[in-house]
């Protein structure tokens, strides 16, 4: 098998490893390293600088300066934008090494790196660079002789702690809206994946933006990520994450200086093929929407519900699908799923395997390790999937297909909301009533119809329940990062 021979040598070189702390490579202070490995070795790629306290602190106090002394919220917001947008033409002029390093330190395709995650990212900068300068407040008709306006300020300082699964994607959601309405950064990366943004980071300086705007902190969560999260003097934090760990950070910020928290957290989507359902277009689009990023995506349509009068069709072709998909070095042109992240995620992964097994669920195809080297995984599918097995419940996060049966559109509803997550849904049909039904009935932030995975940035991001609170992404993820001013004058003369 592709895994076990020896991997392709990455084309590209691990340049940048220290802290990005007011412009400038640093390191720890503690000068303690910490390793990110590659996921289809378990090898060392590098030693990263591992921040902890000292350097959020030392960073925090980089952004605060940059927002109250600095040039960036008191630059014109076409200056801003215009750096942006330099910003987005670098990253795309060097995207072939940004790739490699995403590649190799998550071991996602690289195809999929280059086709999705780097034009996503830069789409999204210049998304948020259009904003720029649109941000503007209100007048207000009010009663009384008043002239009343609103100022949208920007909101100072913000914490962004972002996860392994898409560094670069997470990077953009939370930096981009933050710089365009003019706030300053501190970016603390997922330890598994340090390496890319660091890169684009170094970009984003030539690019113009001033130093202390945009800090990169690499660590570990209960260190760096806690720090931050309740560093007395961060006006806002944002977080993508695990619902287990989304709940510690708001309490953080509760426990500190009550800071606005966004977060986005894990899911256990519903993806509903529907009686009238073309069954070859249901599978391969439930199969993406499973198997997309080795399943490591927040809102994996990991609860594949199936119509009765479909299933036993469905189901045959799900599992040879997922029999014929690609597993591979992740650098190999054509390969569809590399390795897992880490030895945590895939251990975890197989333990729910065997649970699935062990509940009594139908393993159709996979179950185990792929080839004996780094963390790939079968794509794995179950059918005979019951609503109460842990397979059906928790966010399994990885290559695991779970299948169930449903009768009627009612139930399938009921069936889908139960659960404490509420982040994503996938609908498929071609009865018009029958998507509008469950569109409306849904609990979920975002129902994708007859498509699923679209992440234009125009489009908002969010869940319902357990999923998270607040919007990214589109106009709406502008609220996250701007104070609003009412100022109210009295008018002498009412009259005018
Ligand atoms: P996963 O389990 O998928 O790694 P986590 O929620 O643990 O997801 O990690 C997402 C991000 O949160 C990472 O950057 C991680 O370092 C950070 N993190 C983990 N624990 C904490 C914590 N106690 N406080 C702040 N950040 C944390």
């Amino acid at each position: 098998s592709a895994a076990l021979e020896e991997p392709i040598t990455p084309p590209v070189r691990v340049e940048h490893t220290k802290l990005l702390i007011n412009g400038e490579f640093v390191d720890a202070a503690s000068g303690k390293t910490f390793p990110t490995v590659d996921p289809r070795t378990g090898q060392l790629i590098a030693n990263v600088a591992e921040g902890d306290t000292e350097d959020v602190n030392r960073a925090v106090s980089a952004a605060r300066k940059a927002f109250d002394e600095g040039p960036w919220p008191r630059m014109t917001a076409y200056e801003r934008s215009k750096i942006l947008l330099r910003f987005a033409d670098l990253v795309e002029k060097h995207a072939d090494e940004i790739a490699a390093l995403e590649v190799w330190d998550n071991g996602k395709p690289y195809d999929q790196a280059t086709s999705d995650e780097i034009p996503l990212f830069i789409r999204l900068f210049r998304y948020y660079a259009g904003w720029a300068d649109k941000i503007h407040g209100l007048t207000i008709q009010a009663d009384g002789p008043h002239h009343v306006e609103t100022l949208h300020e920007p909101i100072g300082v913000a914490g962004q702690i972002i996860p392994w699964n898409f560094p670069l994607l997470m990077y953009s959601w939370k930096v981009g809206p933050a710089l365009a309405c003019g706030n300053t950064v501190v970016l603390k990366t997922a330890e598994q994946t340090p390496l890319s943004a660091l890169y684009v980071s170094k970009l984003f300086h030539e690019a113009g933006l001033p130093p202390g705007v945009l800090n990169i902190v690499s660590g570990y969560g209960p260190t760096a990520g806690a720090a931050l999260a309740s560093h007395m003097d961060v006006d806002k934090l944002a977080f993508t994450g695990s619902t287990e760990t989304g709940k510690i950070i708001l309490g953080l910020a509760a426990k500190s200086n009550l800071k606005p928290v966004t977060l986005e957290l894990g899911g256990k989507s519903p993806f509903i093929v529907c009686e009238d359902a073309n069954v070859d277009e249901a599978v391969e689009l439930a199969h993406a929407a499973l198997f997309y990023n080795q399943g490591q995506c927040c809102c994996a349509g990991s609860r594949t519900f199936v119509h009765e009068r479909v299933y036993d069709e469905f189901i045959e072709k799900a599992k040879a699908r997922a029999s014929k998909r690609v597993v591979g070095d992740p650098f190999k042109k054509g390969v569809e799923q590399g390795p897992q992240v880490d030895s945590e995620q895939f251990n975890k992964i197989l333990r729910y395997i065997s649970s699935g097994v062990e509940s009594g669920a139908t393993l159709e195809t996979g179950g185990q390790r792929f080839g004996s080297n780094g963390y790939y995984i079968e794509p794995t599918v179950f059918s005979n999937v019951q609503d109460d097995m842990l397979i059906a419940k928790d966010e399994i996060f990885g290559p695991v297909q779970s299948i169930l049966k449903f009768k009627d559109i009612n139930e399938v509803i009921q069936r889908s909301n139960a659960s404490s997550f509420g982040l994503a849904a996938g609908v498929f049909t071609q009865n018009l009533d029958t998507a509008n039904t469950l569109t409306r009935a849904l609990k979920a932030g975002t129902v994708w119809i007859n498509c699923f995975d679209v992440f234009d940035a125009a489009i908002p991001f969010g869940g319902y329940k357990m999923s998270g609170h607040g919007r990214e992404k589109g106009i709406y993820s502008l609220n996250n990062y701007l104070q609003i001013k009412a100022v109210v004058t009295r008018l002498k003369n009412p009259a005018w």
